[in-house]
């Protein structure tokens, strides 16, 4: 995925920054611990398409 379409894209719930786990293929809010799937290259940046991280699960 190209890092400068990374840059633009801010988690939809609280606009903080996020993180994208390349293996994954998501793009991680810590804030508000929710992982947005990328499918095809497109990240899904949906409240509803998100996966809520487990509590164990660390985020970087
Ligand atoms: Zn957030």
């Amino acid at each position: 995925m190209d890092a400068k379409f990374l840059d633009i894209l801010v988690c939809p719930l609280c606009k903080g920054p996020l993180v994208y786990r390349k293996a994954e293929q998501e793009l991680v809010c810590k804030g508000d611990r929710l992982a947005f799937p990328i499918r095809d290259g497109i990240p899904m940046m949906l409240e509803s398409e998100a996966r809520e991280l487990p509590a164990e699960e660390e985020v970087e």
